[in-house]
């Protein structure tokens, strides 16, 4: 099939983007990367009046330091991300997450402000979004807000994005320096969208867990942060046993849903076992850390 016809605008500028938006109301659609986007307007999921293509904005491609975070433009694509030098000293996580998106083709073109704005449940950068809370910036003609990504997130490809407004910037908070982090996904083949997938960083605090933070996809709606079960397991030893011991915990909070392909139970089990692996790899990379210090 192909898609429906539809104006196509290739503005120069942010300002023009955003007055084209306005005027184009509820029938205009932003253009990025095309990879989730294009697929639906070949499918004819998607029949925007007017496209409005965001690839001249090449100044919204950028990653920077600003002090508490990294702040990523929302036309850097996911291959830059995942092969930044900056994300992966200061937001490792990240960057371990990008380089799992897809394949290869598609990190070459995906945009991190796509990949927001079409919110998969499964994606990615949603999920380390979430579980980091990032915050999300977004402009329009009438001005500008940042959202933190428990609000921006509302649903199955649902978010708090109004139709004239465009996500110009994410700000992700930068790693402590005695954390370590992990990203694990299961899937069915290579580069397919996870079932389950895992975030999680762990700060040390000598041989006691300082802070653990732990986000998944696949349980629920949209991708979440579970801080509320794990705060409980932060002040305790960081021994063998803790992994799983959190692990469990969350296996037994997470409430997902059976659906025709993949049974509630299985996604239960996957978290246990996804969590548990991204904890022991956040450990050891925390101690790697601790160990590095402690000989400089
Ligand atoms: P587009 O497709 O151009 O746009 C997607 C949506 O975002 C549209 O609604 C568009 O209007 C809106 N939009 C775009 N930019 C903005 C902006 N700045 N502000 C507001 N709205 C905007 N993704 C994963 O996370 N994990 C995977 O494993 C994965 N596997 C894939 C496998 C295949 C075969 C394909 C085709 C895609 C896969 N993707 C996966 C999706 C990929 O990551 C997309 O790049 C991403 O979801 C959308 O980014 P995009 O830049 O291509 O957005």
């Amino acid at each position: 099939m192909k898609p429906a016809a539809f104006d196509y605008f290739r503005p120069s500028s942010l300002e023009e983007v955003l007055d084209q938006l306005a005027a184009g109301g509820e029938g205009a659609k932003l253009i990025a990367g095309g990879q989730s986007l294009g697929p639906m307007l070949n499918m004819r999921l998607a029949a925007p009046s007017a496209l409005i293509d965001l690839n001249d904005l090449t100044e919204l491609a950028y990653i920077r330091d600003v002090g508490e975070t990294l702040e990523i433009g929302a036309l850097t694509r996911h291959c830059q991300i995942a092969d930044s030098k900056l994300v992966q000293a200061r937001c490792p996580v990240l960057a371990e997450a990008a380089q799992t998106i897809g394949h290869y083709v598609i990190r070459q073109r995906g945009t991190i402000g796509g990949s927001l704005a079409h919110a998969d449940p499964a994606a990615q950068l949603a999920l380390i979004a979430a579980t980091l809370e990032a915050r999300i910036e977004i402009v329009s003609r009438g001005g500008q807000r940042s959202l933190p990504a428990s609000t921006f997130f509302q649903s199955v490809m649902a978010t708090a994005l109004a139709p004239d407004e465009m996500i110009r910037c994410v700000h992700f908070p930068k790693a402590d320096a005695n954390e370590g982090a992990a990203f694990e996904l299961f899937s069915r083949r290579h580069g397919d969208y996870a079932i389950v997938a895992a975030a999680v960083t762990v700060a040390l605090a000598g041989e006691l867990v300082a802070r653990v933070r732990v986000g998944l996809s696949g349980v629920g709606p949209v991708p979440r942060s579970f801080d509320d079960v794990v705060r409980g397991f932060a002040g305790r030893a960081a021994d063998a046993a803790w992994p799983e011991q959190v692990a469990r915990a969350l296996q037994e909070a997470v409430d997902p849903e059976d659906d025709e392909r993949i049974s509630a139970l299985y996604r239960k089990e996957l978290t246990q076992t996804l969590v548990q692996r991204a904890l022991v790899s956040a450990l050891s990379r925390a101690r790697a850390w601790s160990r590095d210090e402690a000989d400089e």
